[in-house]
Formats: structure tokens, sequence, C-alpha cells
């Protein structure tokens, strides 16, 4: 199953992007510091970054939440916030591990 790749990518996004975010907060950065962090849509060979606040990841980010470009919402989930920058999407319930916990 592709699926499977596809979701792969995609987790170890959300855990390269956890872990930019936890050092900026033991490195005790500003909230309002932004940090580059991977784009979250799961395509292999998808290079995008997005500035985001640490403040606003710590806001969005949840293993059933994908930090995505705008170009890369691409109908897996719903958007449940969008700025300049980048949208959240909203995984549906099926598609997300509950063994992951990222962030809290
Ligand atoms: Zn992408």
């Amino acid at each position: 199953m592709s699926g499977d790749l596809y979701t792969g990518v995609r987790l170890r996004r959300q855990l390269v992007n956890f872990g930019v975010v936890s050092v900026a907060r033991v490195m005790q950065a500003p909230e309002s510091e932004q940090v580059e962090l991977r784009c979250e849509c799961g395509a292999a060979d998808c290079a995008i970054r997005l500035t985001v606040r640490r403040s606003e990841y710590e806001t969005q980010a949840a293993s059933s939440r994908l930090l995505v470009a705008h170009v890369h919402v691409n109908g897996n989930g719903e958007v449940v916030f969008r700025n300049a920058r980048y949208a959240v999407v909203q995984l549906r319930s099926a598609e997300h591990s509950p063994s992951t916990h990222l962030g809290g």
C-alpha cells in the first residue's frame, strides 16, 4: 500500500518538527521566536519549509493535525486554521495513530 509510505513520511515530518520546536523550548527561545518547520503533507518529495512561531506550533500541533503549505492542502482532512504562511489540517480520525503523542 502506498498509503503506508505516505503515513510514514508524514509521521517523520511531524517528529522532526516536534524536535525542532522542542529544541527551541529547551534553549528558552521566546514563544514569539519563529522556527523553520517541514511541510507535513506527507509527500516524499516535498521540500517546502514553513515559518511558524513557537507559540503557534504549540497551539496548533497535535498528532491528528498537520501543518502544511497552502499548496499542499490535499483533501486528506479538514482545514481548521489558516494564516498567510500555512494551513492546519485536522485528519479524519482513522488516519492518525492514537499511539503517537506529540506535544502536550
Ligand atoms: Zn508539502
